[in-house]
């Protein structure tokens, strides 16, 4: 199948291009985004026929609808990584909380957080094209916290591959922090920045697309790409487990096949919910993707006003910083989707020029038939982190924020999978902040043996572990130091 352009093609690029071209190079013809041509139609027969099959029997078979030019062995191998996830039959485990709530907790690989969920097949798949073709890659990756951990871990020691991981430097949780700082791994590089995600994300933006930056890397024999939800890559992999969280509720006897269910996603760069837009035209059952955004709303402003603009919004640091994002990079996929690529490339040039940009009436109205979003502020989340664990369900700062749209925004008799996007213990001292009702600073060490001895709680070894170990990364700098520090490390 091939995969075409958000902004249309500039002359220059491939009209149409594979899988692999598309993972490879990310970033299409006037800074635009690769999309599928078509999407494979999977509806009520699909899903019967795999309510037996497991999450990789699942996932093969939805990759290859896409007739994706990836080896069967490769793809196979990379959804072994499956195996190492706490369940390798069910990775993204679907448990009910109460009466029509449920939650796919989607943080039982590696590094604790949802991100695994894409990157772990994604890195491998990756990583076999490029060795495939005796090419080297530097994959550049910006992080509010989850994907660092996620892409570094993917790629630790892979032949061909080196990783550079931007983070902003005071934006993540310790536990974050540690999991990039301490990865070992001679390919990989590690920069703090001083400056938020969004200052990381642009940075990487334009690094991909500067025509200075790789020909430095040509030199050297190194090519460019990303790691980051902007690549198809990942965006695939993140269909899979909105099939599974259906497939999941019909063999808990909960809905019967081609009823509808809403979705609930903690939401930044759009990617989970795109994965879960893209799976309802491919014939999942789905009556609403419902959207949740922490103070940092502007998806709020999207979906309810049609207006997306950055000039009355300044990006303030949260309680569930995965969510800490001004400018989302798939929402770009969503409007080609809706509205073509002509008035993407006009919306994208608005926002790139004056910071803004309005839908019509009519648009905004488009998107509310897929989606309704709400905000909700660190101290709502924290009420509903307590509320919930007296109930006897523990859940992370980015996941309460689906509360308030699971409470605000369902409006018909349906059932709702929320997405769980991280496990408590990546953000232990929020979450020991909400059960105490305090605000006392602490390090996240001792919340997590707080919550585990006063809440009878259990710390994953993958994240104990991290304490101990020794840092091998310690360079913060400035955005403007960034190039010259790449270019030193390839
Ligand atoms: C990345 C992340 C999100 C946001 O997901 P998007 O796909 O970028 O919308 C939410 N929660 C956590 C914990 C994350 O790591």
């Amino acid at each position: 199948m091939s995969f075409i352009e958000t902004r249309g093609n500039d002359g220059v690029n491939p009209k149409e291009v594979e899988f692999s071209y598309a993972i490879l190079n990310p970033i299409a013809s006037f800074g635009g985004l690769y999309i599928p041509k078509e999407l494979p139609q999977l509806g009520e027969d699909f899903i019967k026929n795999h309510i037996d099959k497991n999450y990789k029997e699942l996932a093969y078979d939805i990759l290859t609808a896409f007739k994706i030019d990836i080896d069967d062995e490769d793809l196979n191998n990379a959804l072994n990584l499956y195996d190492a996830f706490d369940d390798k039959n069910n990775p993204a485990p679907v448990v009910k909380i109460k009466d029509d709530l449920f939650v796919n907790e989607q943080y039982h690989g590696p590094t604790r957080a949802f991100k695994d969920m894409a990157l772990q097949p994604f890195g491998s798949v990756l990583s076999s094209i490029a060795k495939k073709r005796g090419e080297k890659y530097l994959i550049l990756a910006a992080t509010s916290g989850d994907t660092g951990p996620a892409a570094l871990n993917t790629f630790k020691n892979k032949e061909g591959i080196q990783v550079a991981c931007l983070y902003p430097n005071g934006g993540t949780s310790d536990v974050q922090r540690l999991q990039m700082v301490t990865e070992d791994g001679k390919n990989l590089k590690v920069l703090g920045i001083n400056g938020t995600f969004d200052d990381a994300q642009n940075a990487l933006k334009q690094l991909l697309a500067s025509d200075t930056f790789k020909a430095t890397l040509a030199q050297k024999g190194v090519k460019l790409s990303a790691a980051n939800s902007v690549n198809f890559g990942r965006i695939i992999f993140q269909i899979v487990y909105h099939f599974w969280s259906y497939l999941e509720l019909i063999r808990q006897g909960e809905i019967k096949n081609g009823e509808k269910i809403y979705l609930i996603v903690p939401s930044g760069n759009f990617g989970n919910a795109l994965g879960g837009y893209y799976a309802k035209k491919m014939g999942l059952p789905i009556e609403k993707i419902l959207i949740s955004s922490n103070e940092n709303n502007i998806l709020t402003s999207w979906i309810n006003d049609g207006d997306y603009n950055l000039n009355d919004k300044k990006l303030v640091l949260t309680s569930s910083p995965a969510m800490d994002i001004l400018k989302s990079s798939n929402i770009e996929r969503i409007m080609y989707d809706m509205f073509g690529s002509d008035r993407t490339k006009e919306l994208m040039a608005d926002l790139n020029d004056k910071n803004e940009f309005h839908l019509t009436a009519d648009e905004t109205a488009q998107l509310q038939e897929e989606f309704s979003a709400t905000s909700s502020d660190d101290t709502y989340g924290k009420k509903t982190i307590k509320t919930y664990l007296e109930d006897g369900y523990l859940m992370d700062p980015h996941t309460a924020t689906c509360i308030k749209a699971y409470e605000n925004l369902k409006e018909k008799d349906l059932k709702a999978v929320l997405y769980s996007t991280a496990e408590w213990t990546k953000f232990s001292p929020t979450v020991l902040n909400a059960l105490n009702e305090d605000k006392v600073k602490y390090h996240d060490k001792e919340a997590l043996e707080k919550i585990c001895s006063n809440f009878n709680e259990k710390v994953p070894s993958q994240i104990d572990e991290l304490f101990d170990a020794e840092i091998i990364h310690n360079t913060i700098i400035d955005i403007e130091q960034l190039e010259n520090e790449i270019v030193d490390f390839i």
